[in-house]
């Protein structure tokens, strides 16, 4: 699969999650670049109204509606025009075959975007990857797949964008270390008495970025962080104590390569994720753009502190789940959304969501090797065992 060159060619994209925040982020992106890029295909979960707004306005080749039941208005609203539409996540999983895709964007939270990543994958699309959660789940079968399809995976989420940025030229040269940076969240320094009474309100604040609601809490408990640790080790092939989490609550520094020779690089930039959403798209090349610029007399200091692992034991439950490799980590990942749901449906206390996702990790059964259907079948039964915890 030849990957079209942004310089001479238009791109061709399906967004898979069109109406979330890094789909709508996309969208923009794709508007002020319009001489780069062409919307091949917009995909949403239920939001029927935004769908047939972008629809509208970007006029893609085909449209898909995970949720069946708004299929009949999306297709009404869109009866005067070209644009197919389709419904059902098994259509989201088939539309990323189309001839006419180059790129897939795979922006859908959570588990639910594993299938269609990685039919995306096995189509020879490449990949610009938002959900993480499809290499936490399945890294090991992700990454061998794209390795025998020729499919490239561009990182979407900042701190990845900015280890791929740092790499650039510097493919061959073995990496010693990385420093994956976290803001900390809006609890940073709080304690546990403090974070058993924060309320989800609390919880969705983020003081850097404004995300959906899944990572924000993801954010807030650490998890996000520790989601990450996992996405880079598959990412860049890395083994788990070549990566460390720092915090730093400016995020200005996405994230920090240390190589052999001791030497270190980082990324920098101002917290917005449509410059890695530009760059996975548009790589190789550094597309010209007016996102606002960093100004160094607004950030006199940067700081770095430890990551405070007793208080947030979502990420110390995260590296632990890595090194036990197997399917730990889809256990991890399964019993964390069940938590997030809980906590954001005022279920559970805001470190139940803890307590539920280690409960979850000592009693699954190990399995070393998984195949796909094993991962399939440790999610569903990771959600039961979670949902009976919050019963
Ligand atoms: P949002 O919740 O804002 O958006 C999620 C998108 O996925 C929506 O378009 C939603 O559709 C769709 N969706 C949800 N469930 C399903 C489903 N079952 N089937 C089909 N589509 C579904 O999430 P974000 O945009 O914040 O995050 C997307 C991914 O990107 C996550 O994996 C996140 O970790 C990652 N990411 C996000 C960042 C950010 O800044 N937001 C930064 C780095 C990574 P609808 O709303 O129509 O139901
Ligand atoms: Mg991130």
């Amino acid at each position: 699969m030849t990957v079209p060159n942004p310089e001479t060619e238009k791109v061709h994209i399906a967004i898979l999650g069109s109406t979330g925040s890094i789909g709508t982020q996309a969208l923009e992106v794709i508007k002020a670049q319009e001489s780069n890029f062409v919307v091949e295909v917009l995909t949403a979960g239920s939001n029927a109204d935004l769908l047939i707004k972008q629809a509208l306005e970007f006029n893609p080749n085909a449209v898909v509606i995970g949720d069946k039941q708004h299929y009949t208005k999306v297709k009404e609203a869109l009866s005067s025009t070209d644009i197919k539409v389709f419904a059902g996540s098994e259509s989201i999983a088939q539309i990323v075959e189309m001839d006419t895709i180059d790129t897939v964007l795979a922006a859908i939270v959570g588990y639910a975007g594993l299938e269609s990543t990685l039919s995306a994958i096995k189509a020879g699309k490449q990949i610009a990857l938002a959900n993480k959660e499809t290499l936490v789940v399945a890294g090991e079968i992700v990454t061998q797949l794209a390795k025998e399809k020729g499919v490239n995976i561009y990182p979407v989420d900042s701190e990845h964008s900015a280890i791929f940025q740092c790499l650039a030229g510097e493919f061959y040269n073995p990496i010693e270390k990385i420093y994956l940076t976290a803001s900390g969240g809006p609890f940073r320094g709080k304690d546990k008495a403090f974070l058993a009474q924060v309320k989800k309100e609390q919880a969705l604040k983020h003081p850097n970025w404004e995300m959906g609601a899944k990572i924000t809490i993801d954010s807030a408990s650490l998890m996000n962080k520790g989601l990450e640790v996992i996405e880079a080790k598959w990412l860049f092939n890395l083994k788990h104590e070549q990566i460390d989490v720092i915090v730093h609550p400016q995020s200005i520094v996405h994230s920090i390569v240390q190589f052999t020779d001791g030497s270190m690089k980082a990324q920098m930039g101002l917290p917005d994720m449509k410059l890695p959403i530009q760059y996975a798209l548009g790589y190789p090349k550094r597309l010209k753009s007016d996102f606002p610029r960093f100004d160094f007399m607004k950030y006199p200091q940067l700081s770095f502190e430890q990551a405070d692992t007793k208080t947030f034991r979502n990420l110390a439950l995260a590296f632990s789940a890595m090194e036990k490799g197997g399917n730990s980590a889809c256990v991890l990942n399964a019993a964390n959304e069940i938590a997030v749901s809980a906590f954001l449906n005022d279920k559970i206390g805001f470190l139940n969501m803890s307590d539920i996702i280690e409960e979850c990790l000592q009693k699954i059964t190990f399995i070393k090797k998984p195949s796909y259907d094993d991962y399939v079948q440790t999610d569903s039964e990771t959600r039961q065992l979670a949902s009976l915890l919050i019963k």
